[in-house]
């Protein structure tokens, strides 16, 4: 629907953005090699930091912050024990410990339900590290310090200020993605439309003018591969050649599954942010979802296979990764995301506002019990995150950015609003 007047007001200020470039560099066999013992090391002390802290919360101690375990880092660097630690770049270990107290902090951050505990780093799936700083571009080559000139693919010309670059490794290649700091124009957005999202399990999206997004579900039609590739492994000698081959081909598959999720989101919130001006969605809290179907140990949820499925679904979708790329294309845009209460929007009818459990026949259709107003669920669902939305523009909450939604950190692949 259009707005008849525009919410969006015209500013004339400029902003500043980070944004990441990523290219693929093309080290020397002995940087190659300092990659691998930097990713080791940065390895390393992270699970080693993370091993006390869960010991100490195990027996109910606070954790250790980052000023405290830094100081304990200079003297695993002395030791005899750690001292293999003292080859990788200081800051990137600091930098390193610095990302774990952030992880924990949101951990225990009660705005941020759907962040979980920072985990254990397995060897090679993920492997990088990070320069907080004395990062140098030189035409086609990147200076990374300890390491020095690296070779790198430039696929497109870098600009603004650099504040950071982290070099990691996707299968058997290693890429640096360099944050630079880029004054902007404050943009507005080219259209004046608002629209409700409904995301859904069957499609991704549905929007409250009837179109959809599909998902693609790679997880689910990939996974089955997935799990006979690694019971394929399971049978191999470990750590023969054969073994090793299979692990690479397993790496590829997770690499596939990523790429295939990411680019149908990528491709569904980058149409919608280019048609609508305001995007209204529904605040997920994904734990709850989760928590709830499993219950406790004595307190079995209800229907746990059911929800447990419905569950891997939305993860499988990328709820939350869609929500976080709106926003920031959204702010790039000049748009907006207005969240809004989840409550009720499955089981109201859009028509005439009556509420009940049994307006939804099944799970695809809608149908109402007091108007007889039948439509397609998800449809029905946008309409009224749509017209919840539009009540909060009425009240004035459109001024605000909307709150940060929960579990959509993360990646630093794109770029990113800066935080003031
Ligand atoms: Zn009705």
């Amino acid at each position: 629907m259009r707005l008849i007047n525009r919410h969006v007001q015209v500013q004339s200020y400029t902003m500043e953005i980070l944004k990441a470039y990523r290219f693929r560099l093309e080290p020397t066999p002995e940087q190659r090699q300092s990659f691998v013992e930097f990713a080791g090391c940065r390895r390393f002390v992270w699970n080693k930091a993370l091993e006390l802290n869960l010991y100490r919360l195990d027996h109910k101690r606070p954790i250790i912050r980052y000023r405290d375990i830094a100081g304990m880092l200079r003297l695993w660097k002395q030791s005899d024990e750690f001292g293999f630690l003292a080859q990788a770049h200081s800051q990137v270990l600091q930098q390193c410990l610095k990302d774990l107290d952030r992880a924990f902090a949101d951990a225990f951050d009660k705005k941020q339900p759907g962040k979980r505990m920072p985990r254990f780093k397995r060897k090679g799936l993920n492997d990088s590290f990070r320069f907080p700083q004395g990062i140098r571009v030189d035409g086609a080559r990147v200076f990374l310090p300890k390491i020095g000139m690296v070779r790198m693919r430039l696929s497109r010309p870098l600009a603004g200020e650099i504040r950071s670059a982290t070099v990691s490794r996707r299968g058997k290649h290693w890429f640096v993605s360099i944050l630079c700091r880029v004054e902007v124009d404050t943009p507005v957005h080219p259209s004046d439309s608002i629209v409700g999202i409904d995301r859904g399990v069957v499609n991704l999206a549905t929007l409250s003018d009837g179109s959809a997004f599909e998902g693609s579900k790679p997880l689910r039609r990939l996974s089955r591969k997935l799990a006979r590739l690694q019971r394929q492994l399971a049978r191999k000698k470990k750590l023969s050649a054969n073994w090793h081959k299979q692990r690479d081909r397993i790496t590829r598959l997770h690499i596939n599954i990523a790429d295939a999720r990411s680019d149908a989101i990528h491709k569904a919130t980058t149409t919608i942010s280019k048609n609508h001006a305001i995007v209204c969605l529904e605040e997920l809290r994904t734990r709850n979802m989760t928590a709830s179907a499993k219950g406790s140990a004595d307190e079995p949820g209800s229907n746990v296979r059911q929800k447990a499925g419905l569950n891997r679904s939305i993860l499988d979708m990328g709820w939350f990764e869609f929500g976080r790329q709106l926003e920031y294309k959204q702010q790039w845009r000049g748009g907006q995301v207005i969240l809004i209460d989840p409550r009720n929007t499955s089981r109201k009818c859009s028509a005439c506002g009556f509420t009940d459990k049994g307006n939804r026949a099944d799970q695809a259709s809608f149908s109402c019990m007091a108007c007889g107003h039948a439509e397609n669920a998800d449809v029905n669902a946008a309409r009224n995150i749509l017209a919840a939305g539009l009540a909060a523009t009425a009240c004035g909450g459109i001024g605000r950015k909307a709150p940060r939604e929960a579990g959509t950190g993360g990646a630093a692949m794109q770029p990113l609003p800066l935080a003031a």
